[in-house]
Order: C-alpha cells, then sequence, then structure tokens
C-alpha cells in the first residue's frame, strides 16, 4: 500500500510560515509525526522545497509517510520579485506585508488539493503567522492546532502582552511594564517584546492573527514539560487550551545525514568541519552563532572578532554579514585569521547547527536566543551566553539566565533588526564579549555550576522525548486526532 494514502493512518497537514525559524522546527514536527504514527501533507513552495530537497528525498528513498507539497507562491501578483517566497529573501517592511498576502492566498490552492487526497485531512497544524488556515479548517470540519514555536515562557508573556493589550498606553519603548497575570513579577518593555506586526498595513493581518489564536482548537509548542512546568501550566489555563509540549524536536535528528543539510544545504564541506572539531580538546570550543536571519554589520563583526582573539578561547563562529558584496576576510580586523588560524574556525553562510552542537568539542555557545536554537542548545547540555537581537529573544534570554539559569548575558541593551541601518546599531564592545567568554568557559564556581545545570537539562530533555512527557504527548495528540474524525 502507498503509505502516503494509508487510510487507517490520520492525516496531518502542516503549513509552516516560510522563515527558517518557523519552517525547520515544522519539518522536524513532520517527522515525529511520521513516526509516531500519522502521515503528513507538509505544504511549501518550489523555492523553500528545492532548500530542503536532500530532506524530502530521503523521506521518499525510506518511505516516510510525509508528502511534500510545494505550492506556486503569486509573487508576481502581489508584487513580489520572483523566487521571493521566504522572509529571508525580503528586506522591507512592506514585502513582508506582501509576502503574508501572498501566503494566504494558497487558500484555494490548499483546499483543491486537500479534496483530491483519498485520505481525507484530520487537521491543520499552522504556524501562528499563517491565520488564513483557520477558514480552510472550517471548510474541512477540522480542528485547526496553532503552533507557536516559542516556549511556553514567550508565549504567555506574548499571549498577555497582545490579547490583554498591556503597552496600550504606553509611548516610550524602553519603558518598563509589570507584566499583570504572569505566574511571578516580570517587567517588560514594549521594545524587547515581541511584537505582533504592528506596523501601519498590517492591522487587519495583525487582529486576525489574534482572532484564530482565539478560535485555535489547541497550541502545539516545541518544548518540554519538565523544563518549565510553571509557564506550561500558566500558559495552558490562560488560554484555556491544551498545550502540547512536543519538544525538543531537534532531536528527531539522529542521524549525521539529517542533520548536515537540516533547513539548506551546509555552506561549509562537513567532514572538514568535522575533522576540525575532532582535533579540539573535548569541550573546548565556544559556538557562535545568531540564527538564520541576522545580518552582522561590518563594525560588531571586527568588535566579535577582537572579542573572541582577545578571550585566547577556541571558536567556531558562523557569520552572515549584512555585506554581501563584500569578502568576510575583508571585514575581518588585519592579520586575525592568521593570529587565530590554531584554534579558530569561521563558516560564512549556513552552518550544520544541528550536527555541530551534538559534537564532544563544543563547550559553549553563543546565541541569539532564537527559541529553536535556544532549545537545541539545552538538547546539547551547553551553557550559553544570551545575545538577544529582537522579538521574543529577550525574554528567552530572561528564561536562560534567570529561570533555567545556564547561561549569562553579554549585555545586549537594545534590538537589532534587519531592516534597521549600521548607524541604528547598538554595538557590542570587544571588552563585554572577551568578559563574558573567559566566565563561561572558565572554571570558577558559576561557570561548573552552569555547567552542571546545563548537563542536567540535556538529560531531562533526552528523556521527555525519547519516553517521557513529550513522547506521550505525540502519541496522546495522535490518538485525540484519530478519534476526532473516527
Ligand atoms: N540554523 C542552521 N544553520 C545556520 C543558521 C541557523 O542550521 O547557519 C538553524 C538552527 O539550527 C535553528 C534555526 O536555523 O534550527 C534558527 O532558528 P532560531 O529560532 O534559532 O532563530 P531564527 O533564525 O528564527 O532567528
Amino acid at each position: 500500500m502507498n503509505c502516503l494514502q494509508d487510510a487507517s493512518k490520520p492525516h496531518f497537514v502542516l503549513v509552516p510560515f516560510m522563515a527558517q525559524g518557523h519552517t525547520i522546527p515544522m519539518i522536524d514536527m513532520a517527522h515525529l509525526l511520521a513516526k509516531h504514527g500519522a502521515m503528513v501533507s507538509f505544504i511549501t513552495t518550489p523555492v523553500n522545497a528545492s532548500r530542503i530537497q536532500s530532506t524530502i528525498d530521503s523521506a521518499g528513498e525510506l518511505d516516510i509517510p510525509i508528502q511534500f507539497v510545494p505550492f506556486q507562491l503569486p509573487c508576481a501578483q502581489v508584487g513580489l520579485p520572483d523566487g521571493c517566497e521566504n522572509v529571508d529573501r525580503v528586506l522591507e517592511k512592506d514585502q513582508v506585508k506582501k509576502l503574508t498576502d501572498a501566503y494566504s492566498m494558497l487558500h484555494k490552492p490548499l483546499v483543491l488539493y486537500l479534496r483530491q487526497q483519498t485520505v481525507p485531512p484530520s487537521c491543520i497544524i499552522s504556524d501562528l503567522c499563517q491565520p488564513w488556515t483557520g477558514d480552510v479548517a472550517r471548510e474541512f470540519g477540522i480542528p485547526r492546532l496553532m503552533f507557536n514555536g516559542f516556549c511556553a515562557f514567550s508565549s504567555l508573556c506574548r499571549y498577555l502582552i497582545h490579547q490583554d493589550m498591556v503597552f496600550e498606553n504606553v509611548d516610550d519603548g524602553d519603558e518598563l511594564v509589570v507584566l499583570p497575570g504572569f505566574p511571578h513579577h516580570l517587567e517588560v518593555s514594549k521594545a524587547r517584546s515581541p511584537g505582533n506586526f504592528n506596523s501601519p498595513g498590517f492591522e487587519k493581518f495583525s487582529e486576525k492573527i489574534l482572532d484564530e489564536e482565539r478560535r485555535a482548537d489547541s497550541v502545539i509548542t516545541n518544548s518540554f514539560y519538565e523544563l518549565e512546568p510553571l509557564y506550561v501550566d500558566a500558559y495552558q489555563k490562560r488560554i484555556g487550551k491544551r498545550v502540547w509540549t512536543i519538544g525538543p524536536m531537534f532531536l528527531c535528528n539522529a542521524d549525521r545525514g539529517t542533520m548536515t543539510d537540516r533547513g539548506a544545504k551546509a555552506s561549509v564541506n562537513e567532514k572538514h568541519c568535522m575533522e576540525w572539531l575532532d582535533s579540539m580538546q573535548h569541550g573546548s570550543v565556544l559556538y557562535v552563532s545568531f540564527g538564520s536571519m541576522a545580518c552582522t554589520v561590518a563594525s560588531q563583526v571586527e568588535e566579535i572578532a577582537l572579542g573572541l582573539e582577545a578571550s585566547k578561547r577556541p571558536f567556531l563562529w558562523v557569520i552572515k554579514s549584512d555585506d554581501r558584496t563584500t569578502e568576510i576576510d575583508e571585514l575581518l580586523p588585519e592579520g586575525f585569521e592568521g593570529r587565530t588560524r590554531c584554534r579558530g574556525l569561521i563558516i560564512q553562510g549556513w552552518a550544520p547547527q544541528a550536527m555541530i552542537l551534538s559534537h564532544p568539542s563544543i563547550g559553549g555557545f553563543v546565541t541569539h536566543c532564537g527559541w529553536n536554537s535556544t532549545i537545541e542548545g539545552i538538547s546539547a547540555g551547553l551553557p550559553m551566553i544570551t545575545w538577544p537581537h529582537c522579538a521574543e529573544q529577550f525574554l528567552n534570554e530572561e528564561l536562560i539566565v534567570n529561570v533555567l539559569k545556564v547561561g549569562l548575558a553579554v549585555g545586549v541593551q537594545s534590538i537589532t533588526n534587519r531592516t534597521m541601518k549600521p548607524h541604528e546599531i547598538s554595538i557590542v564592545k570587544r571588552e563585554q564579549i572577551e568578559r563574558a567568554v573567559v566566565e563561561l568557559m572558565g572554571e570558577d564556581a558559576g561557570a561548573k555550576e552552569r555547567r552542571t545545570r546545563a548537563k542536567e537539562l540535556k538529560e531531562k530533555a533526552r528523556k521527555a522525548i525519547d519516553e517521557g512527557s513529550s513522547y506521550s504527548n505525540i502519541r496522546q495528540l495522535i490518538e485525540y486526532i484519530s478519534i476526532r474524525v473516527t
């Protein structure tokens, strides 16, 4: 029997938001659901599909019941350049709006596709930023489950901030406001909290997101219960819906093959990268990466280089520069590469992060606190230096540093995002970086405690997905959906 047309299995339809940090965890989710007995239709577009071709091919070869469905995105119709199908191709805010318009125009093709399937859809799991899918789910009389790529801590903050309009009368973005309804005292500022597409032109879209969030059947998060029980319980109580914690979903990538090109083709030779890591002492290397979206301005690249050099620690640094025309060695301080050759490796572009983090030579992670990177760092048992840029990353920093106590802050005060001009960005100085690296990778009591706690969390994470809470949540989720359709 064709494993994609097996009527005994519930049919999950997954619609990610097409930004790497949103799509990658949903690919993992598709694999987990398939492993536990569901069949999956994964909605994508040609450009996005081409990035994950090796994942698509290997699902086909191994007969994994995931069907990747690439729909043509009507870019020209909304005024986007051809092929502009992912948020990382966009640099202006009005293009983001056009992109969200183009995604919502996938309504008709999706309905048509679902009508043609031998096995009808059982539910839609879609990203918070794909609210139009709520209408599709209602058309088929099936539940829409919302995937929120945040942890429960930040999801609860976001929910309270937007549903309760906490910042409605706050003009100063830096003003600290006590968050009402949070399980403990927490001060948040508008500038350092996740927005809800608050720019002019997005009003209808942001209202639709909130509305569909209220109407969603339940919520799925890439976290695990034992990591943040207080916040999972509080979030669930506040929204009055089930929160399915099924993470860390990244741990479904068990073999090197799936880890190497996870999300996109790596820009480095995998063998070279692994050999370099093999040659380093266990736990000695600091991994520095700011996720898929952040582009580092030239003056910041220089400060990081000099901070890392002064720390005298081995490092593996992933650079995505905002200056795409200049070669990376031209952005680095003179002589830097020669001086750090024995202890530094630089990857320009896409790094095989999942593979790198699982290497025993990695001993610390400088992260922008995107939730995927954070949960991947936690799963790898790594202490972290937190360097939030934007969105909910400042909230994740709070969780990492003050709640889980596995990280220390480099000391970022204001946001950085892709649409900001270099002169608007506040640069983290080399001395701050050196201090944080020396402290994190050092041997004082604080560093040792952070390392011990990080290792404990790694054990809990593995247990949750192998046999514990996340494992049983995935099975319960599949059962819940199966019962609803029978
Ligand atoms: N990632 C990767 N290689 C890179 C950059 C990012 O594999 O060079 C992956 C990373 O492992 C994570 C995702 O892309 O799964 C980034 O998501 P995150 O939430 O950390 O940050 P975002 O990119 O959304 O800011």
